[in-house]
């Protein structure tokens, strides 16, 4: 099977609600959906969504970097494809589109258990009386993984954290600061709630300062997930062995599509290292690539924080999974 053409479309999702974090706020999900098509008529489907706080790409910085290796990957099998591709300099979300639908065209997204996964559901970083309204609407219906944004005001955030503690104790609270606060923050913040249960404080401080988030994991019983500190592989192993957090977060959109995360999964694997699961807020078809490792993956990924699905407006008929409350079914091939 030999690349023929790579064309684009930029697409838009409405959402249900604001979806706010320490870095970004964000009403309509944008995405660039690539489709890679074939000598043989098949066309491979991949997406990237625009998330230039956290990968530096902005929709029309994902188009040019299609466009720019574009012309390196006519004329090439698809394994060949896959090895140019890696080898480019552009951005992982532009790379994980095109590595989606490369993957697509070689078979990958089959699954081995259909038995149906969970996903967390994202409570916005608010005042804490929305906050608290937020989790308990998602707790009464059925939705009791909570994964909790949190912001700068380190005195918010040990109240929300506090309060959804004792006002729904069979919650389970993975706590997400986005890297908002300081060294000195993040170990208050962990002195403050460490009798409480939670199950996880995600990225604490900068990425950038791996000595700080290893002496806020040294500081604390609370596992510490790395996540924006975790593109690839490379920043993985050196997270892993330096110590610096108990956990990583794998996204497609960070380490540069299926076939490098399928890497990480694999060294998760072998070294007994507990992962996160997640996603940026993304389109159908990233999100099907991304449930299709979740599920076979299960054994490794912990959890799964891909609820981008439940925040649609609307529900969307392109997803090879269904999701009830926060259960996810398989329910057939389209992707
Ligand atoms: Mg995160």
């Amino acid at each position: 099977m030999i690349i023929k053409n790579i064309n684009t479309e930029v697409k838009y999702i409405a959402l249900k609600i604001p979806f706010i974090t320490a870095l970004r706020r964000v009403e309509v999900i944008e995405f660039v959906r690539v489709y890679v098509i074939c000598d043989e008529g098949k066309v491979g489907i991949g997406e990237a969504p625009a998330t230039m706080a956290i990968t530096g790409e902005d929709i029309s910085i994902i188009l040019e970097s299609i466009q720019k290796v574009k012309d390196s990957l006519v004329g090439l099998e698809i394994k060949k494809a896959l090895e140019v591709l890696h080898e480019q300099s552009i951005g992982s979300s532009a790379k994980a589109a095109i590595d989606i639908a490369l993957m697509n065209l070689l078979g990958f997204f089959k699954l081995e258990d259909t038995s149906f996964i969970q996903t967390d559901i994202t409570i916005s970083l608010n005042p804490i009386e929305t906050m608290l309204r937020d989790a308990n609407r998602a707790c009464e219906n059925g939705m009791s993984i909570l994964k909790v944004k949190l912001g700068s005001d380190i005195n918010h955030a040990i109240e929300v954290t506090q309060k959804l503690s004792l006002d729904l104790p069979e919650a389970q609270l993975l706590i997400d600061a986005n890297q908002a606060w300081s060294l000195d923050e993040s170990l208050m913040y962990v002195n403050a709630v460490e009798g409480l249960s939670i199950e996880l404080i995600e990225q604490p401080v900068i990425a950038e300062d791996l000595k700080a988030l290893k002496l806020v994991t040294d500081a604390t019983k609370i596992p510490i997930l790395a996540d924006e500190a975790t593109f690839t592989l490379q920043d993985i192993k050196k997270v892993v062995q330096t110590k610096s957090a108990d956990m990583i977060n794998i996204k497609l959109m960070k380490c540069g599509g299926v076939s490098r995360a399928v890497e990480i999964l694999e060294y998760a694997r072998k070294n007994s290292i507990k992962c996160m699961l997640g996603s940026m807020l993304e389109g159908p078809y990233s999100i099907n690539a991304a449930l299709y490792l979740a599920f076979n993956y299960r054994d490794v990924i912990e959890y799964v924080d891909l609820d981008s699905p439940l925040l649609y407006k609307e529900v969307s008929d392109e997803l090879d999974f269904s999701f009830l409350g926060n259960l996810i079914n398989f329910s057939g091939r389209k992707f």
